[in-house]
């Protein structure tokens, strides 16, 4: 079942690798080494690594294997107004097409299994960590996971699944060969969060982990406006890697955004002050979650091309 099972996905754009259960073990065992080992910020960890359940869910106990999908992700450019100018901003892969594109990873590995009598379910594990070990993906030494003709720009999903998982790919996590004679990563990073000497970075120098905190939080003063590149995230440990040549100037062109409505968005009013036609375009792009974060975010984005 499992390779027709890939083929038939691969036909559709995803790619995907089935790992036996039991590996929901090593799961959670390696993210508790690395913060046992103090290889990550406390508080990053209880931010970030502490709400995963490692545990088939009810309507699924019976679960034999975890699925993990990946789906093409491209970089998104919204168009901003601001005194006249029309100011484009990215957004990196990862957040815009969670909602509908990973519905509809479900959705079609639902409808595969479906007919032979199996079952998938969402699963809350870390799924970046799960496409390596499965060898689905490989790490970067900036730690973003890549796949195979996708590079960086790519979605993943978890499902637990009463499938039987035939084979046991499993492997640690690993670098791509190319990170052993590459610096590219650490000599763009702004921050210099990326430590040539460790397996993980420091996610507590991470832009990413700054401008997605909640928005009443203000960045730390260590962090210079001109390393900010993106409207959330950080793109340039990935514009920056070979393994994304060819890949990191497509982008999808989003919506734009009219000078009152640039204002709305940077002036922080609530979803309710929008008007119907804003919500609708905010919402259409997955960007009425990220409604939050947007004034902070993009008023250091403006203000520097204010100067
Ligand atoms: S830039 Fe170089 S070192 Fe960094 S992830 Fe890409 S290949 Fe690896
Ligand atoms: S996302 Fe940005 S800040 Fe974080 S490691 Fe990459 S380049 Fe550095």
């Amino acid at each position: 079942m499992t390779p027709s099972l890939v083929n038939r996905l691969e036909k559709r754009g995803y790619r995907m690798r089935v790992v036996p259960v039991c590996r929901l073990h090593d799961l959670r065992e390696t993210i508790e080494t690395f913060a046992d080992k103090d290889l990550l910020d406390a508080e990053f960890y209880q931010e970030r690594l502490t709400h995963f359940d490692f545990h088939p869910p009810s309507d699924l106990k019976d679960a034999r294997s975890l699925i993990i999908v990946a789906y093409w992700d491209p970089q998104v450019r919204l168009t901003f107004s601001r005194k006249g100018k029309k100011v484009r901003v990215v957004v990196p892969p990862t957040y815009l097409h969670w909602r509908k594109k990973g519905e509809e990873a479900g959705r079609v590995l639902a409808d595969l299994l479906a007919p032979a009598g199996y079952r998938v379910v969402r699963a809350v594990v870390p799924e970046k960590l799960l496409a390596v070990c499965s060898g689905l993906a490989q790490y970067g030494k900036n730690n973003i996971v890549f796949v195979e003709g996708m590079g960086s720009f790519v979605s993943l999903g978890a499902f637990y699944s009463d499938l039987p998982s035939d084979e046991d790919s499993w492997r640690k996590p690993v670098f791509m060969d190319r990170c052993s004679k590459c610096r590219s990563c650490i000599t763009h990073c702004p921050t210099g969060a990326i430590d040539p000497e460790r397996f993980l970075i420091r996610a507590e120098r991470c832009i990413t982990y700054h401008n997605e905190k909640p928005g009443d939080v203000a960045f730390p003063d260590w962090l210079e406006p001109s390393g900010h590149n993106s409207l959330i995230g950080c793109m340039y440990c990935q514009r920056y890697c070979p393994e994304n040549v060819g890949l990191v100037d497509k982008f999808e062109e989003g919506p734009a955004f009219s000078e009152e409505e640039t204002t709305m968005i940077l002036e922080g009013a609530p979803a309710s002050d929008l008007s119907d036609t804003l919500k609708k375009k905010l919402c259409d792009w997955d960007l009425l979650d990220l409604l939050e974060y947007l004034p902070r975010n993009l008023s250091v984005l403006l203000g520097r091309n204010d100067q």
